[in-house]
């Protein structure tokens, strides 16, 4: 087998930790447990420092950050820890320090966990938010009331307060990591490892100084060594370069398994209203009251969004972006008398498809919307009407508007050939059927049929022209001029 950094680190890691659990079955003394947790940690900053070096991820800082929240781990080993003068001691120098480096590491991740998923900022926040809402309304009734209730002074309780609400932000952004819909490589699910990891000893530690049970303290004390080793892997990992890339779906998508996370997540407090009623123990209503109002806020928000995407899904043509027959209909539907309905068709597009393949033929449908996009501006409603057909609405348009906009979009097409890749170059033209209401006489839902006809037209007189008028005063405008490049099929036909 290749040797390859991190099958190595792996078998340093599962070396480490075996060792830690023998001295813990052997009851060694503490100064071995305390070399294997520092042994852990460098073992981690090493191999994050080589995997940030070896592996180049797009941006360093973050990561550099995130090593340096291995301090945190260090909490066993500082004489003056949280765990050692229980929740009544005052603050330290150590709380400080541990603080603020969670601080930063937390900071660090939420940079990370949003380069990945760009179109996921909102939807990814909420359903984090869902979860988070719930683990710390628990928390509070849990672990942070029964904590700093029995304590006197401001800071005593804030300090206290502080490491389970910095737990929950790390466990809110390992839901985020998770939620988030984007690739899930080793450096990932080795990374949510390391939250979960760091969360479950500081809650095992906050319950032991609640309760005063030191039982499952060594066992705390494995998985932050656990943690250490595996933030060394997502820095030792190649797909370290993974994390942050972006994913490539952007669609907020409501799948079941995380429909159901969230559900069960929402429901977390009324149970525990429902428990404590039931119990007979004192009831946190005003809490648990808050707590349903802004998990019900963050559900509906979240719908907000999925109904806001479905609609924007529903009018848009997937290929092009821009607007679907049925939503230009239902505009023209709403327009007013004064209105001009452009319809182009491409000429000879078969022999695109024929010549450079359906993907070219997509290419060039992309290249004219997005030239249509420039002639028309914000001024008209843009439509794919069919295959490569496309409508123009322009509301409050007299007919000089229509023909020169006409005008603007059929020479913006013709004038540069369409880029279909490095050495293909396909020269473009379409043909425009132009009618006005009231100029035409008729009335603007009925627009799109004379529009079709001139099209008609244009296409009869030998295409690559507009058409603006019907009968015999016929005014097509011919092309000025062949295409610049005769790369095309459609310049060769011509
Ligand atoms: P004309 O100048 O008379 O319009 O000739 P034409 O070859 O363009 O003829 P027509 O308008 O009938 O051809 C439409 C072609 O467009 C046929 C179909 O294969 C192609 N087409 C329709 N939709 C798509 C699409 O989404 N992608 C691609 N690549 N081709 C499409
Ligand atoms: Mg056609
Ligand atoms: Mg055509």
């Amino acid at each position: 087998m290749r040797r390859t950094p991190w099958t190595a680190y792996v078998i340093f890691g599962v070396g480490v930790l075996t060792a830690y659990a023998i001295a813990l079955l052997t009851s060694a003394p503490d100064v071995v447990t305390s070399v294997l947790s520092l042994v852990a940690m460098v073992g981690g900053i090493v191999a994050m420092l080589y995997g940030i070096r070896r592996h180049r991820p797009a941006s360093r800082w973050p990561w550099l950050l995130v090593t340096s929240q291995l301090l945190v781990l260090a909490a066993p080993l500082l004489p003056q820890s949280v765990l050692e003068d229980g929740p009544n001691r005052a603050p330290s120098l150590a709380d400080a320090v541990l603080l603020t480096a969670s601080g930063i590491g937390a900071f660090a991740l939420v940079r990370i966990v949003r380069r990945r998923t760009p179109g996921w900022d909102v939807p990814g926040f909420i359903d984090a938010g869902i979860i988070s809402v719930a683990a710390t309304l628990l928390s509070w009734i849990y672990v942070i009331d029964p904590l700093v209730g029995g304590t006197t002074g401001l800071s005593v309780r804030a300090v206290s307060t502080a490491y389970p609400l910095s737990d929950l932000l790390l466990a809110a952004l390992g839901a985020r990591l998770l939620l988030d819909g984007g690739p899930k490589p080793v450096a990932v699910r080795a990374l949510t490892g390391y939250l979960v990891l760091i969360i479950a000893p500081d809650t095992i530690s906050t319950i032991a100084a609640v309760s005063g049970d030191e039982r499952w303290m060594p066992f705390a004390y494995l998985l932050w060594t656990a943690a250490a080793l595996l933030i060394g892997l997502v820095g030792i990992h190649p797909s370290l370069r993974d994390v942050d890339a972006p994913a490539a779906h952007t669609t907020p998508d409501l799948g079941m398994p995380r429909l159901a996370a969230l559900a069960f997540a929402s429901l977390l407090a009324p149970a525990a209203l429902l428990v404590q009623y039931l119990r007979g123990a004192p009831m946190h209503v005003p809490l648990i009251c808050v707590g349903c109002g802004v998990l019900f806020l963050l559900v509906i928000a979240r719908l907000a969004g999925l109904v806001a995407v479905q609609r924007r899904m529903a009018i848009t043509d997937e290929l092009t972006g821009l607007r679907t027959r049925r939503h230009f209909q239902a505009a023209l539907d709403g327009a007013g008398a004064t209105t001009a309905v452009l319809l182009l068709d491409i000429d000879h597009f078969k022999k695109v498809n024929d010549t450079y393949g359906h993907d070219g033929g997509d290419r060039v449908l992309r290249e004219v919307a997005r030239r249509l996009t420039a002639a028309v501006g914000t001024h008209g409603v843009l439509a794919r009407y069919g295959g490569e057909e496309f409508a123009v609405l322009l509301t409050g348009a007299n007919p000089e508007q229509a023909r020169t906009v006409a005008g603007r979009i059929h020479a913006i097409i013709r004038g540069t050939p369409v880029q279909a890749g490095p050495e293909t170059a396909i020269a473009v033209t379409v043909s425009v059927g132009v009618a006005c209401s009231p100029a035409d006489g008729i009335e603007p839902q009925q627009l799109p049929l004379l529009a079709d006809q001139r099209l008609y037209q244009a296409k009869a007189a030998g295409r690559d022209r507009v058409s603006y008028a019907a009968g015999p005063e016929t005014a097509a405008e011919p092309a000025a001029a062949e295409p610049e490049t005769a790369a095309g099929p459609a310049a060769a036909a011509a």
